[in-house]
């Protein structure tokens, strides 16, 4: 984060990064914390705050639901949290809607949780959808947390691109063998959100970012 003599009021600006497995979001997300002003707070996965913080994760419809339900609720007072100190924009890593891309079993979210997809659309005010690469187009194995294989991970992010097809700004970024055109283009697309104030801002342009091993391995 890089300190901004910005003292605007902003309006609330929420944007959602998302994607399947193995889209890359973690590493872009990553390279954003670096790249914009302290006004842009990028959110924790609400996922990662769960599990992390030990509630329970099993296979079984139950206990999947019950995470489902969980991680909406930890999502929408996340986006609560940050917002009480006025950001021009909240980065969410992944919104509300995702987790009906992962319901199992009978019923919906929209219904266990009162509400419906509509009210979850209208929360944001953009969503960038990072593509997951296709089974030979560098799908990363080598990730032991990954535990979804290749096929898996592309039906994830068909069911979460479907799940968002209603919003009315959607930015779909394909995948790319090259991390940094698609960590490139997601910037770009963040920056045309932020509001002028803030968009001075901008710090290293990407041909000086470096180009680690990681961030190639990262997609
Ligand atoms: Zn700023
Ligand atoms: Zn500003």
């Amino acid at each position: 984060m890089v300190a901004c003599e910005c003292k605007e009021p902003h309006d609330r600006r929420r944007v959602v990064m998302t994607g399947g497995p193995g889209a890359g979001k973690t590493a872009v997300l990553e390279l954003i914390r670096q790249s914009f002003c302290v006004h842009v707070k990028v959110l924790p996965e609400a996922a990662g705050v769960l599990f992390g913080g030990g509630f329970p994760r099993g296979e079984s419809t139950g206990l999947r639901q019950a995470a489902q339900r969980a991680i909406f609720y930890v999502q929408r007072e996340l986006e609560s949290a940050v917002e009480t100190d006025q950001p021009a924009i909240t980065l969410c890593d992944r919104g509300t809607v995702d987790g009906a891309a992962y319901w199992q079993g009978t019923g919906d979210l929209w219904v266990s949780v009162g509400t419906t997809l509509e009210d979850q659309l209208r929360r944001y005010d953009a969503v960038i959808h990072l593509r997951t690469p296709d089974v030979d187009d560098g799908y990363n194995h080598r990730n032991p947390l990954r535990i979804e294989t290749a096929g898996e991970a592309a039906a994830i992010d068909a069911r979460i691109l479907r799940m968002w097809e209603k919003h009315p700004r959607r930015y779909i970024v394909e995948s790319s063998r090259n991390f940094m055109s698609k960590a490139a283009r997601t910037i770009e697309i963040l920056r045309s959100e932020l509001p002028e104030c803030c968009r001075h801002h901008m710090v290293p342009s990407l041909g000086e970012m470096p180009r680690t091993q990681d961030a190639e391995e990262a997609h």
